[in-house]
């Protein structure tokens, strides 16, 4: 038996447009049009290629893209008073900052700066304690796309399901983890320092993997029919394809773990396209909320 693809380029699509759905109702009954701010510091290819989606898909969603590309030799304290102007500028919903940002400036220090109310990358403090409470308010994207791929493949309900998270890193382990738990799942946390961990993987109704290894997770790591959620994204040499040239695959052995799971996330196409699907659903969000508008239902 081969397991079901979970397609995340269909079901991302299929959120951007319920967004466009949604941000029509809002101009007509609101005259509300929300706002995304996003910013990138210096000319990192991959940043850039992140940061024109986004804006692409804002604008196709019938929202406001408000872009900020700043050189790689901007100081700390321009990009904070940066952030600053935005967090007081009413016409802007949603800031996001791309990160990594460039080593001589404080990444930490640059987001605790960004309002919570419009921190759509659900990445300060205060955004990460409500989640930890079991308040969620702004929760980061990626996370809550893999959660929403693994209830897309178990009909919406992960309930009293096992569940094993590979990686415990603040943008997306500690999250996936957390909203598993609000999911009702229970939840195992893994990392390296975990012992027997093919062991403990072959448990998991659910696993994701987010880890940062290239093909890491084994196909008897997986238990027959378990949904797995691959987040990784590696880049290794596909010589295949021509000299010096690469492809990206996952932290999942996809093609032996088929052949065992119920349901897979391909890398590409599975939960890359779901960022940026949340990071819209954040914005009208966060528009609503600021405002005292009663929160649309999107995903
Ligand atoms: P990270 O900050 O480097 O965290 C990696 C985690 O994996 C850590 O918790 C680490 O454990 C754990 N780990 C490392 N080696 C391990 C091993 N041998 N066995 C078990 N656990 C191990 O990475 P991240 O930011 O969470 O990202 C993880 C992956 O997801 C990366 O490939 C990244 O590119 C990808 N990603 C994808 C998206 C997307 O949109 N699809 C978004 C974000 C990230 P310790 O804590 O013990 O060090």
């Amino acid at each position: 038996m081969s397991a079901m693809i979970i397609d995340g380029k269909s079901r991302a699509a299929a959120l951007d447009a319920k967004v466009a759905e949604v941000v029509a109702g809002l101009k007509s009954a609101h005259g509300l049009t929300p706002g995304l701010a996003v910013v990138l510091v210096g000319d990192d290819p991959a940043s850039d290629i992140y940061v024109t989606n986004k804006v692409k898909r804002t604008e196709a969603a019938g929202m406001r893209s408000i872009e900020h590309r700043l050189p790689a030799e901007t100081g700390e304290a321009d990009l904070i008073a940066l952030v600053e102007s935005l967090n007081a500028d009413p016409e802007v919903d949603g800031i996001l900052v791309q990160m990594p940002l460039p080593k001589h400036i404080d990444s930490d220090r640059v987001v605790m700066t960004i309002d919570p109310a419009k921190d759509v990358d659900g990445l300060h403090p205060m955004n990460a304690g409500l989640l930890v409470l079991g308040q969620p308010a702004l929760v980061a994207c990626t996370p809550q796309g893999c959660v929403d791929l693994a209830k897309q493949a178990r009909d919406g309900d992960l309930s009293g399901l096992d569940a094993v998270v590979i990686g415990r890193s603040i943008l997306v382990g500690k999250p996936v983890s957390l909203l598993l738990q609000n999911a009702n799942a229970t939840v195992t946390m893994a990392h390296s320092r975990t012992r027997n961990l093919p062991e403990i993987c072959r448990r998991a109704d659910i696993l994701v993997a987010a880890i940062g290894r290239p093909h890491y997770v084994k196909g008897d790591w997986v238990k027959p029919g378990a949904t797995v959620i691959d987040v990784g994204i590696n880049r290794i040499p596909a010589p295949e394809r021509g000299e010096g040239k690469t492809r990206i695959v996952g932290d999942v052995d996809t093609e032996a773990a088929k052949a065992v799971a119920g349901a897979i996330t391909p890398v590409p196409g599975g939960v890359g396209p779901m960022t940026i699907g949340f990071l819209l659903v954040n914005t009208v969000v966060a528009a609503c909320r600021r405002r005292g508008i009663p929160e649309p239902k999107i995903a």
